[in-house]
């Protein structure tokens, strides 16, 4: 029998009842392992701010059983977690079936202001989606991907948050030994293109109609239910995935491995393996160890996005209409809108990194005149951009910018045309400067200091590098006079020109 009354002695409070609406889609959509608890798991980080913003209290988070469902090592309140099925194109290959092979779903809150939120593990053990992997994460790429999406979070994109770091005390074998980690991830959803892609491939037409659904009325409820609902959700996903991506390339970053598996429906960035920002501007840039082709390159990004947003227009052309050539044009219509939604963001943006509060024609021409001369000679690009802002008080030939260039007469060059440009829009000044401090950061997550956070966490257990640069990059607008290196590009012997993949 119950005795409500009897005092707890532990430090357990009530850990949150979470919500499983991805649970009422088929069976066939998921599986439920069950947990695969951990030998000694200790709480090296939570994201305090993103727990109350979830509406979730930190203090229980810390508890012991907090930690311990943060681990995977107890089941939290609510229906058993899952691992969601999915398929996925990688490198261009199709894989009819991947899955969340080290992932499972706790569950989903509805933050305070309503919004469903997913609460994830990454790094929690085998599911049968792990096609003899460990299903266990190494804490390298799970600091990485900390840093990196809470990096994006404060520069205003989307992605997926990170809650929380838990190592297992475990060891995960990769080339050598390395400290387990688990990852507790946030996303408005975890479902991609590659989910349904799995349904597709499977022929499972009422499979994609219901996931349609879902997708609707989680993430684009304006839809509505009518007839043309399908069309509309694809046009939805292909206008998010175009903004999204046009705010990636506005600040430098390069995401890595875009197969259709690591690309959401709701238009967050998902998945930091091999991702990185631009130091020297190279428009054909890569870091992935395994993209031996560019096909990730930072300026193929947007061709890529629509290969794969025209993978998912396949799956969803038998609902768009019963005729299939029907079909196929209006689907290859809603795709030919890429361009539009995403010149629309990346247009304005390029505007507002160089201080142009009002319209002409050539503004955009302008923009693209400075992107051609950082590729001649390579000038670090987020210094480049910021320095604007300085140049603006600057005499022509004296400003910070020019010497970032191999030939600072070609910056001059362009200087004169801008500044004229920028004399045809008087006053405005302090607008202008905020507009250009906001559209261009100072502090990016640089590889050699995401690097360098790893190797202090990894190979000393010493987690301030990471705190401190987590730290920085939360506010990554602002002058912050106290941490000025850390806006530096790296020295040639700290460069990382390679980055791998998460696994
Ligand atoms: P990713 O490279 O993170 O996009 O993962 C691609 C696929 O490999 C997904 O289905 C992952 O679940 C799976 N995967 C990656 N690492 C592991 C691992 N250590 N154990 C099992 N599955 C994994
Ligand atoms: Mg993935």
């Amino acid at each position: 029998m119950d005795t409500p009354t009897q005092t707890r002695t532990t430090d357990a409070p009530a850990l949150p009842r979470f919500e499983m609406s991805y649970a009422e889609l088929p069976a066939r959509f998921h599986a439920k392992p069950g947990l695969s608890p951990v030998l000694g798991p200790r709480l090296v980080k939570l994201n305090e701010p993103l727990a109350r913003a979830l509406g979730l209290d930190p203090a229980v988070l810390a508890s012991r059983e907090g930690i311990k469902m943060l681990a995977g090592s107890r089941p939290p309140n609510g229906a058993p977690p899952i691992a969601q099925a999915y398929a996925g194109h990688q490198f261009g290959n199709f894989v009819p079936q991947l899955g969340d092979g080290r992932a499972l779903l706790l569950g989903e809150v509805v933050d305070p202001q309503g919004r469903r939120r997913d609460i994830q593990l990454k790094g929690s053990g085998p599911t049968p989606f792990s096609r003899g992997g460990d299903g266990r994460a190494a804490l390298g790429p799970v600091l990485r991907e900390y840093i990196l999406s809470e990096a994006m979070a404060a520069l205003g994109i989307p992605t997926t948050r990170s809650l929380a770091v838990v190592t297992t005390g475990e060891k995960v074998y990769r080339d050598w030994p390395l400290p387990g980690a688990i990852l507790t991830r946030v996303a408005a959803s975890h479902i991609r293109v590659g989910t349904f892609q799995y349904l597709a491939a499977r022929g499972d037409t009422d499979g994609i109609r219901a996931l349609a659904d879902h997708v609707i009325g989680r993430h684009y409820p304006a839809i509505g239910e009518g007839a043309g609902r399908h069309l509309a959700l694809l046009e939805a996903v292909i206008a998010a995935q175009a903004r999204l991506i046009a705010s990636w390339m506005l600040v430098g970053f390069i995401h890595g491995v875009m197969n259709t598996d690591n690309m959401t429906v709701s238009g967050e960035t998902i998945d930091y393996g091999p991702c990185a920002f631009l130091d020297e501007f190279a428009a054909d840039k890569v870091f992935s160890s395994i993209d031996r082709a560019g096909r990730y390159a930072y300026s193929n990004q947007p061709h890529v996005a629509v290969w794969n947003l025209a993978r998912l227009a396949e799956t969803l052309l038998p609902l768009i209409a019963d005729d299939q050539d029907a079909a196929i044009a209006m689907a290859e219509t809603v795709l030919r809108g890429f361009q539009g939604h995403y010149e629309a963001v990346f247009h304005a943006g390029l505007r507002r990194k160089i201080g142009l509060l009002l319209q002409e024609d050539h503004d955009v021409q302008l923009a693209s005149d400075l992107f051609a001369l950082m590729a001649e000679s390579g000038p670090d690009f987020t210094l480049t951009f910021r320095g604007l802002v300085d140049e603006l008080d600057a005499p022509l030939g004296e400003g910070p910018v020019r010497t970032l260039f191999a030939t600072p007469a070609a910056f001059d060059a362009w200087s004169v045309k801008w500044r004229d440009r920028l004399s045809r829009e008087p006053g405005r000044d302090a607008e202008r400067r905020e507009t250009m401090r906001r559209a261009n950061p100072r502090y990016i997550a640089r590889n050699h200091r995401v690097e360098e956070a790893i190797r202090a966490a990894e190979d000393r257990s010493d987690f301030a590098p990471f705190e401190k640069l987590v730290d920085v990059l939360q506010r990554p607008f602002d002058d912050q006079p106290d941490n000025d290196a850390y806006a530096l590009p790296p020295q040639p012997d700290e460069r990382v020109t390679k980055t791998f993949c998460g696994t």
